[in-house]
């Protein structure tokens, strides 16, 4: 046995799982440049004809990718650990990652160029991936780590510290030891980049900005949406009470128990008796969503998701036969046992049933098939039935809403059936949806991860 816990508490996963995103982000960016180098590398030296050092710069592009790929192997472990230090290891680790490009793009240009070559101005990708990943002051630091790489790069160039690859047949002649050239070229490179992260984390701030307001506002509509549901639990569970002690009274008069009735007695006492088995109906299904909606965790358990199907749709036979409804189930011979809260996954496909035998005419059809999809199974529900309309389609799965459709053909419906068996799904971390036209039928589909 095991508990599923409240959507909340996922979706804080979803935040630590954006930090772990970021870093997938920069390893598919990498993996672009490592082929993009590769290309450009070749094409310039065998089509275009300027003179490269193209062995450096082969070995550079294949240092890329294997340390990439260490990243990838790293950031894969890290994610398994799950601990709380994740957040502050991943913000260390983007600012390593960022910083460890630079110096990689860095040694590219010294081998093919340096400030000659036009490529220096890629440093501003860095700069904007930089402003969009990290703090504004991480980011400016990042932006001077660069300027002092290319300074480095320049200046030992210049004074013949380093030696120069020159781009022959791209630049007339060498212009690393033009100090004009040198200087012009570094200016603009400087105030590029500055401007750049300053424009980049200014746009990047006020998004982010807006995220938060989005983030607490979600969380202002939660917490609201929890004090009616407590509400309503409260209110529900005392007309629950009221109305058995109802049904308590209403049994033994209609029983004969207190004395025989006459006709008329008996009749209104018998639709009282119904009503109150109507009401309570509603109310027992508004309190189930309700304790859906609040609790925090449900308990899961191993069972044969096929075995629960076929109970559920046995279930049904009666009142199918009862419309002369035709009922086919067919379960894939690969689903097997499945982990979950079973009885809410029954009740939920137990509705969805009731609800095909409900809405379709007499001598209708009703297909019901079980599908392995490997992590997931797949039920289908299909009915031959009167359809939903197009346009109310996304409003079934809302509480108390009832097609226009349906209320002519069945009078009895809450409205509420659906809901529940979005809330159980959701719970499950599965999907639910519908596809259904008019007066040909419907299909409700559910996938659950096994
Ligand atoms: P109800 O108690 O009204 O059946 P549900 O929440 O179970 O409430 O369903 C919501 C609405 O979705 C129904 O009122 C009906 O309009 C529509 N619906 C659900 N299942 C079907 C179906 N198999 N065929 C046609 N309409 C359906």
């Amino acid at each position: 046995m095991g508990e599923l816990k409240t959507s909340r508490l996922s979706e804080r996963n979803v935040v630590e799982g954006g930090l772990v995103e970021r870093l997938y982000w920069l390893i598919k960016l990498r993996w672009i440049a490592f082929a993009g180098l590769f290309l450009t590398v070749f094409f310039v030296d065998k089509f275009v004809g300027i003179s490269l050092k193209t062995y450096p710069l082969y070995a550079a592009a294949i240092f890329l990718g294997i340390y990439n790929l260490s990243f990838r192997v790293f950031l894969y472990f890290l994610e398994k650990k799950k601990s709380a230090a994740v957040p502050k290891i991943n913000n260390f680790l983007t600012n390593f990652q960022i910083s460890l490009d630079l110096i990689f793009l860095a040694i590219l240009l010294h081998f093919s160029g340096g400030a000659e070559n036009p490529f220096i101005f890629y440093f501003i990708f860095h700069m904007i991936i930089a402003s969009i990943l990290l703090s504004r002051r991480a980011s400016f630091w990042q932006a001077t780590f660069a300027i002092f790489l290319f300074l480095s790069i320049v200046i030992f160039e210049y004074r013949k510290i380093l030696p120069h690859h020159c781009l022959k047949g791209f630049v007339g002649q060498s212009l690393h030891d033009n100090l004009l050239y040198v200087a012009g070229v570094s200016f603009v490179f400087i105030t590029t980049l500055y401007i750049a992260v300053y424009m980049a984390t200014s746009i990047s701030r006020r998004l982010k900005k807006r995220e938060k307001s989005l983030r607490e506002a979600n969380e202002l509509l939660e917490a609201n949406d929890r004090i009616k549901s407590e509400y309503v639990l409260r209110v529900t569970h005392d007309i629950k009470g009221h109305l058995s002690a109802i049904q308590g009274c209403i049994e033994p008069v209609t029983g004969g128990i207190t004395g025989p009735l006459n006709e008329k007695q008996r009749d209104l006492l018998q639709r009282a008796d119904m009503r109150t088995g109507k009401l309570m109906f509603f109310v027992k299904a508004l309190l189930e969503v309700t304790r859906i909606k609040l609790s925090r965790q449900i308990k899961v358990e191993y069972f044969s998701f096929g075995e629960m199907v076929k109970e559920a749709v046995a279930n049904i036979q009666s009142k199918a036969r009862d419309k002369n409804l035709s009922v086919k189930l067919t379960i894939d011979p690969g689903v097997d046992k499945a982990r979950g809260a079973r009885e809410y996954i029954q009740e939920t496909i137990s509705n969805i049933l009731a609800n095909a035998v409900k809405y379709t005419p007499r001598n209708g059809r009703i297909d019901v098939n079980v599908g392995d999809k490997g992590n997931s199974i797949i039920t289908r529900i299909e009915d031959t039935g009167i359809g939903i309309p197009k346009d109310e389609l996304p409003k079934v799965f809302d509480e108390f809403y009832r097609a226009s459709n349906a209320k002519g053909v069945e009078t009895d419906g809450t409205g509420l059936g659906l809901s529940i068996a979005k809330q159980v799904i959701a719970r499950h971390d599965g999907k639910i949806w519908v596809e259904s036209e008019e007066g040909r039928g419907t299909t409700f589909f559910i996938v659950l991860p096994k």
